[in-house]
């Protein structure tokens, strides 16, 4: 099973011409064709500009070419990322069969290496949810238990690595949208540093919070692409304009000297113990590696799910407001006046979870309620800031679970906001602080995977990478272990 290798790994039988780039792709599509009907990762299947994009990966290699390590190399965008020419759905109603006219700067840029799009993955509707349920179209499934959830909002990307229906897929994390599935499926999942990665043709959810990044079978991978899609981009203002290291070239599984913080609260209540004991069984491994590890303290975590809950449903009510049946989107057949038009694109074209963020935002950001709201988690979120400079003056890394609990099952918490705006306690505390953070492999609870989060500083995904390496090179088993019925033979090659 080649799809089930890393990019490392199929970059350099495709270069050695053991196959092709064309057949690689032909395996993606046969794939999906035989488990999309169960999984519902993917919106949308592009075999034949797959095909296409092969083809012209295989001339330009017989021509003797330079090419990037992800040319040919079979993989699946977010449907939140804009595609040019090609529907982007953005999980809704509201934007269904909404073809772009510009494609988005990661998109251009993995295009320009060679990338093979397989197709558009499935995400709750504007990428509010944490199970992927809130997509307008279908629940994807996760590979490991088709009866539960595979996490959200980028749970089709995320379902689609674990089941090598492709080798690495874009998501975006607005308060655990990557790291959260990683972490339900077993794979590796990045947030870049906020400004690490353009947002340009991301369709906006929460513009002080979104970041696009990778899902990919294992961290040297998410070096590769992540290598790929940073940098500046004088289309995204808040992009930084900071070098981009070849991070995956510095990965030696040396930690030695690294200092890891452990934060109490991201182990108290909530988090499942079975779930804990594995997060600090990885640490207790790092150490043995030759890190050293202390608990620490990140006082105001209790405060960032409902800080996270007025700030992006206000960035989002704000975002959303284009949505109104006017210039591109759902339009209302039959309004008799503007007003009309409005209100009726807008009840029809979004879903019941977008409406509630458009309210609680709408609301605080009202005249009377700002201060109390809006402008007081604005003071919040720099107190959650600051809790994690001072840690960083004691630690370059923080280790704790990405998410409380392993992968629920489908409807348990659809009609329960509350409990599912807990799935990402322990995620949202990074976004505020626009940190990056990693999510990957440390084990399984009752045979789910278990995903160990780490937290850097500031751009410095550099040693974010390095323990997350050193720790996977260290745990192969994790790696190695395949979601019953999706075909044995994960490759050993971190
Ligand atoms: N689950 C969180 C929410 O619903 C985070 C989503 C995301 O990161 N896009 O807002």
């Amino acid at each position: 099973m080649r799809l089930l290798g890393s990019i490392d790994r199929l970059a350099s039988e495709l270069a050695r011409k053991e196959y092709s780039a064309v057949e690689l792709v032909e395996e993606a599509l046969d794939r999906v064709e035989r488990l999309d009907g169960t999984l519902r990762a993917f919106i949308t299947v592009l075999p034949e500009t797959a095909l296409a994009q092969a083809a012209a990966v295989d001339r330009a290699r017989s021509r003797g070419d330079r090419l990037s390590p992800l040319a040919g190399i079979p993989m699946a965008l977010k449907d939140n990322l804009c595609t040019r020419g090609i529907p982007t759905t953005c999980g809704s109603r509201m934007l269904d069969g909404y073809r772009p006219p510009y494609s988005a700067t990661v998109w251009r840029r993995l295009e320009a290496a060679g990338a093979v799009l397989v197709g558009k993955t499935n995400l709750d509707e504007f990428a509010m949810g944490s199970s992927t349920e809130n997509s307008a179209f279908f629940p994807t499934r996760n590979p490991w238990d088709p009866k539960r959830v595979p996490g959200g909002s980028s749970g089709g990307s995320a379902a689609a690595v674990a089941a090598g229906e492709v080798v690495y897929a874009l998501g975006s994390d607005t308060g655990g949208s990557i790291r959260q599935p990683a972490s339900f499926t077993g794979v590796v999942g990045l947030k870049p540093t906020y400004g690490r990665v353009s947002r340009y043709g991301l369709i906006a959810f929460a513009s002080s919070l979104d970041q696009v990044g990778p899902l990919a079978r294992t961290v040297r991978d998410s070096a590769t692409v992540l290598h790929a899609i940073s940098g500046h981009d004088p289309l995204d203002s808040t992009s930084a304009a900071v070098p981009v290291p070849d991070w995956a070239a510095r990965l030696d599984g040396e930690v030695r000297g690294i200092k890891i913080g452990v934060p109490l609260e991201y182990f108290g209540t909530g988090v499942d113990p079975e779930v804990a004991r594995l997060v600090r069984q990885a640490v207790d491994l790092l150490v043995g590696m030759g890190a050293e590890a202390a608990e620490c303290s990140l006082p105001h975590t209790e405060y960032a799910v409902a800080t996270y809950y007025v700030l992006a449903p206000a960035e989002a009510s704000s975002n959303l407001a284009r949505y109104d049946g006017v210039r591109y989107g759902w339009r209302a057949p039959g309004a008799k006046s503007l007003t009309e038009l409005y209100t009726l694109s807008r009840q029809q074209g979004f879903g019941r979870e977008v409406k509630r963020r458009i309210m609680l935002g709408t609301y605080a950001l009202s005249a009377g309620y700002y201060e109390a709201y809006y402008l007081k988690s604005q003071k919040v979120r720099s107190l959650i800031r600051q809790d994690f400079d001072r840690a960083f003056e004691r630690f370059d890394v923080l280790a704790m679970p990405t998410s409380p609990e392993v992968a629920f099952r489908h409807g348990e918490r659809a009609s329960d906001p509350l409990r599912m705006y807990m799935a990402d306690a322990l995620t949202i505390p990074v976004n505020l602080a626009g940190l990056p953070g990693i999510s990957l492999p440390c084990g399984f609870s009752r045979g789910l995977p278990v995903g160990l989060q780490l937290v850097g500083r500031p751009f410095e995904e550099e040693t974010l990478l390095r323990v997350a390496h050193a720790y996977e090179v260290a745990t192969p088993e994790w790696r190695q272990a395949v979601p019953p019925g999706i075909a044995a033979g994960r490759g050993d090659d971190a």
